[in-house]
């Protein structure tokens, strides 16, 4: 293609075309082509960046990554409705100290839900108990996250 002569076709219509045009990839082959016809086609740029990431899930090693957190006890309802009784409040009483609503109670106390941190501090400081334990996660991860089975997951609990 003589680009010189200032002036080129557009490799999917045929239209002529004011340089630069648009490059774009279709089908894997990088063509040149006009606006209209750019949307047939991922522009340049986009593709690369395409590239780039799939490069670098293949690259990635099997890795061991340990990580501490928070977890909630596998029976804070339980804890939350005990202290709640030992106080000899209902379920409303309690709502209204630390300003939720008494059905979010409720679905805490039957373990419907997991209730969100802010919630949770709320009720320890109330009650003056601890409803979360530090948990040692360590993960072992192969090629990729969806490959991870639960046989590779350790958990360790650590008291307190
Ligand atoms: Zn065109």
């Amino acid at each position: 293609m003589n680009f010189a002569g200032g002036s080129m076709n557009c490799e999917i219509c045929g239209k002529k075309i004011r340089p630069p045009g648009y490059r774009i990839v279709v089908e894997g082959a990088e063509v040149r082509v006009c606006a209209s016809c750019k949307k047939y086609g991922s522009e340049i740029s986009i593709a690369k960046q395409a590239e780039v990431k799939r490069i670098v899930i293949k690259k990635k090693k099997p890795q061991t990554k340990v990580e501490f957190k928070e977890e909630l006890v596998e029976n804070f309802n339980l804890i939350i409705r005990a202290e709640r009784e030992k106080r000899g409040w209902s379920q409303e009483q309690l709502a209204k100290k630390i300003q939720e609503k008494e059905s979010l109670i409720k679905k805490i106390e039957n373990a419907e839900i997991t209730p969100d941190p802010k919630v949770v501090e709320k009720i320890e400081k109330l009650f003056g108990i601890k409803l979360r334990e530090t948990v040692q996660e360590v993960k072992i991860s192969r090629s990729s996250q969806a490959e991870v089975t639960l046989g590779d997951v350790v958990v360790v609990r650590k008291k307190g």
